[in-house]
């Protein structure tokens, strides 16, 4: 085997979906606690608010190898190199998370036992089915009092449209918890409650039907035996094909924030979860084993340090190794540029890559050049496809104080559209600018990042724009005649692509049901 696919077989570049605080930060935390086996001062969401915790974080790394960024996070578990790639939470939710999606080669979804299925996780499900992307769940928080196991699963099947076949089962719950039984090794693992960071294992029992397991569960060892019975007659056994298609997904239960449950889901997680695959450029797909390197760009973020006031393109290595200092074709542009200096993001400082292999990302200093979606090659011409905008469903209307400066504006909304964390849409009837996001908060770093980087000052306020369509018509005097028709309702993109801007639901519903032959597309490649 070639060091390029011996490198690329270890690894396993993943995302974590989930709805806020089903315990998506808890469980990387205990991720990174297995990929360094050590036990941990700092937490994760320490990280972010106290700046002392990132000096544990840098001897962390140093200590162990362990690369552990703000948005991407490297280590090593067994043979294995993980890669989990952060979707953003809470309110910094935005086009990012639905993008970084399209970066990994599968994902891991938390659901919170008493809480079961929620919106955000809905959504997120839908991006990763848009590539049948394979998905471990881990059923979170058993610790607690929450639904039936059963139930639960069952939700699952209904509402995310997706097989489930438990690798793990829970022994009880909340007071009752008292561990999981692990069906592919027939054993059972014992439960205890643990403080700190700590990686502790609770006895092992092995086989169900081991004397030991009713001397120390009692009533809870028959009703296991008898729930397990019922569980897989009424559920799927696990197949790694249906699985690795996207159509079944592999269930574990535990507790992230007593670390239980956690090593069964990460062991299983490097033996399933697939390695760099194929992808598709326009022109061919492009196999990671092949020696050239090429990737595509999934995100941009903005001074991530305030000391350097550049923008960092995150690439996804896809196929050969990336070498410091190698030159690299900027596919859009057409150009060739040297990259000297491509690195990963610690905690707090950065630092450079020396290579990188296939499912690894890497960050690109960017002055404006680069965009969401582009292609890097070792020189062919190759356009990777599948990074997509999303409908935005929050709408603003940008406003300038000083109506000189609209130049400016319009310079800085771009650059900003660029990033891919707002969308921008010039409406076709007047000189509006119209910005669109996913989370709220997208407008307030919006005119936050005018003033403070282009000198503008601009407030956003309500638009009645409830939702955004991108129109495609193979028939080109029926889009004629539709953009007549539709005139006030319709603007272009940062793109110049033509966009339906529906004041409501109902309306765009109405108008979809008036033109058949329109299509009326809520995502668009980039
Ligand atoms: P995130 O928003 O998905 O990142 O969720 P967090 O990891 O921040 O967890 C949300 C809350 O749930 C925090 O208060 C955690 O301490 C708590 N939590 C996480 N895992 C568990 C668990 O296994 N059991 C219990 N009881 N609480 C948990």
């Amino acid at each position: 085997m070639s060091q390029l696919e011996e490198q690329l077989h270890r690894r396993r570049t993943f995302a974590i979906i989930s709805h806020p605080d089903a315990g998506k930060t808890t469980l990387t935390e205990k991720l990174l606690l297995f990929g360094g086996a050590i036990q941990l001062a700092g937490t994760v969401k320490g990280r972010k608010a106290a700046r002392h915790a990132t000096s544990d974080w840098m001897e962390l790394e140093k200590q162990r190898g362990i690369s552990v960024t703000s948005s991407v996070m490297q280590f090593p578990y067994h043979e294995s190199i993980v890669n989990l790639l952060d979707t953003p939470g809470h309110g910094d939710f935005s086009e990012d998370t639905y993008r970084t999606l399209t970066a990994v080669d599968s994902a891991l979804m938390v659901i919170d036992v008493a809480k079961g299925v929620e919106e955000r996780t809905i959504k997120l499900m839908d991006v990763c089915r848009l590539r049948s992307t394979p998905i471990l769940t881990f059923v979170n928080k058993l610790d607690r009092e929450g639904r039936d196991a059963i139930e639960v699963l069952d939700e699952i099947e209904n509402v995310l449209q997706i097989r489930c076949a438990p690798v793990t089962w829970p022994i009880g719950m909340g007071k009752r918890f008292k561990g999981v039984y692990d069906l592919r090794h027939d054993r059972t693992h014992l439960f205890s409650a643990t403080h700190g960071g700590h990686i502790q294992s609770g006895e092992v029992i092995e086989g169900l039907n081991n004397p030991r397991m009713d001397e120390l569960l009692g009533d809870q060892a028959d009703e296991l035996r008898e729930e397990l019975e019922l569980v897989q007659g009424a559920s799927h056994p696990l197949d790694l094909d249906d699985y690795l298609a996207g159509q079944q997904t592999p269930v574990f239960f535990g507790s992230a924030i007593n670390n239980f449950g956690v090593k069964e889901l990460l062991d299983a997680f490097v033996e399933y979860a697939p390695p760099p695959l194929a992808r598709t450029t326009r022109e061919r797909p492009v196999e990671p084993s092949e020696p050239k390197f090429s990737g595509f760009v999934f995100k941009i973020q903005a001074n991530m340090d305030p000391a350097h006031r550049d923008r960092v393109a995150f690439l996804r290595v896809c196929s050969g190794s990336y070498k410091k200092g190698m030159k690299m074709r900027h596919v859009r542009i057409g150009k060739s540029v040297q990259v000297a200096n491509a690195i990963t993001f610690q905690a707090d400082e950065r630092r450079q890559v020396e290579e990188a292999w296939p499912g690894d990302i890497i960050g690109l200093h960017n002055h404006g050049t680069i965009q969401i979606g582009d292609t890097f090659t070792e020189g062919e011409d190759l356009k990777y496809e599948g990074v997509p905008y999303f409908a935005p469903e929050l709408f603003r209307r940008v406003v300038l104080k000083d109506p000189l400066k609209t130049k400016a504006l319009q310079k800085g909304v771009l650059q900003l559209c660029e990033e891919g964390a707002t969308q921008v849409f010039r409406p076709l009837k007047n000189n509006d600018i119209i910005l669109g996001a996913v989370g709220v908060l997208q407008f307030e770093v919006a005119a936050y990042r005018l003033k403070g980087e282009y000198g503008v000052e601009a407030v956003v306020e309500a638009v009645s724009v409830n939702t955004a369509r991108w129109v495609e018509c193979d028939d080109p005097k029926m889009l004629a005649r539709f953009q007549e028709k539709a005139y006030e309702n319709l603007a272009l993109d940062g793109d110049d692509q033509l966009v339906y801007l529906a004041p409501t639901r109902v309306n765009l519903d109405l108008t979809q049901e008036r033109w058949p032959e329109i299509r009326f597309l809520a995502t668009r490649e980039l």
